[in-house]
C-alpha cells in the first residue's frame, strides 16, 4: 500500500505543482505515492457556495465554516491521520514526517482567510501543524512542504545510497558542509581532510563541522541536543582535536 495525501482546499489546482517535478515528481509519476485534491467549496450548502463567514467577535477577514470543513473531512476520512496546516499548530518535524512517511499516508486541510473555526479541532481528530514561524496566505504551500519532505523519505524515493540518516535534523544536528569540484575555485580550495581518502578523519571532521555550525547557528538544536556546546559527545571530534582545521 502506497503512500497516499488527499489535499482538502479551496485551490486544488495548485496542485500537483512542485510536487510534480524531480524526486516527488517521478516517484508520483512511478506511483510510489498518491496524490489527490478535494474542493472544500463543493460542500458548500447555500447558492452562494459559502464557505466562511465574518468571524465572531469582530475583526478583520474571515473565518472557514466548521461545518462545511466537517463534511469535506467527513467524505474522505478513513485510517489516516488528519492535519490542517496552520501557524497555530504544532512545528513541523523531520521526526513528525519520518512518522508520517511510515504510515498510510495523510488528509491535509488547507487554510485561507484568518483560518478554521476552531471547533473542527475539538469535533474531529484534526493535529494542527505549522511549517514555522511566519504567516502564509493558504496551507497549500504548507501542505507541499509537508508533502514534499514525507515523501523523499518513502522507500524507493530516494536512491538506495542516500536513506537521508546523515541529514541535517536527522541527528539533532545540521548537516556538515558539502563541496564539490572544482578543487580550487577563485582561490579557495576544497577542505584538505575530504581530499585525503582518509574515511575516519573524513568522519571526524564532518562530525565536528556539523557540530560548529549548529553551534553557530541553531543554538537552540545545540540545547536539544544535549548541550553539546559545553561537552561535545563525539569520541571521533576528540581524538582529532587540533588536527582537523
Ligand atoms: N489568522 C491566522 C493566519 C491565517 S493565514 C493566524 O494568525 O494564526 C491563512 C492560512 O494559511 C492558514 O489557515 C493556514 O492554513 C495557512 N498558514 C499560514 N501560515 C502557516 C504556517 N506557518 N504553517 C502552516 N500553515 C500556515
Amino acid at each position: 500500500m502506497s503512500f497516499r495525501a488527499t489535499v482538502l482546499t479551496l485551490y486544488p489546482e495548485m496542485f500537483p505543482g512542485p510536487l510534480g517535478l524531480s524526486l516527488a515528481g517521478t516517484a508520483l509519476k512511478n506511483g510510489l505515492w498518491e496524490l489527490d485534491t478535494v474542493q472544500i467549496r463543493d460542500f458548500a450548502t447555500d447558492k452562494h457556495k459559502s464557505v466562511d463567514d465574518t468571524p465572531a467577535g469582530g475583526g478583520a477577514g474571515m473565518v472557514l465554516r466548521c461545518d462545511i470543513l466537517a463534511a469535506a473531512l467527513d467524505a474522505v476520512a478513513d485510517t489516516r491521520p488528519m492535519l490542517a496546516m496552520t501557524p497555530r499548530g504544532a512545528p513541523l518535524s523531520q521526526a513528525r514526517a519520518r512518522d508520517l512517511a511510515s504510515g498510510a499516508g495523510a488528509i491535509i486541510l488547507c487554510g485561507r482567510f484568518e483560518g478554521f473555526d476552531e471547533r473542527i479541532f475539538e469535533a474531529r481528530p484534526v493535529e494542527p501543524v505549522s511549517i514555522g514561524d511566519y504567516v502564509l496566505s493558504g496551507g497549500e504551500l504548507a501542505a507541499m512542504v509537508l508533502l514534499d519532505t514525507c515523501v523523499r523519505l518513502l522507500p524507493g524515493v530516494m536512491g538506495a545510497a542516500s536513506s537521508g540518516e546523515e541529514e541535517s535534523f536527522e541527528t539533532g544536528l545540521l548537516e556538515y558542509p558539502h563541496y564539490t569540484r572544482p578543487v580550487d575555485w577563485e582561490g579557495r580550495t576544497i577542505p584538505e581532510v575530504l581530499r585525503s581518502g582518509d574515511h575516519a578523519k573524513i568522519a571526524a571532521w564532518r562530525h565536528e563541522m556539523a557540530l560548529r555550525d549548529t553551534r553557530l547557528r541553531r543554538p537552540d538544536l545545540t540545547l536539544r541536543h544535549g548541550g553539546a556546546s559545553q561537552a561535545p559527545p563525539s569520541g571521533a571530534q576528540r581524538d582529532n582535536e587540533g588536527k582537523m582545521k
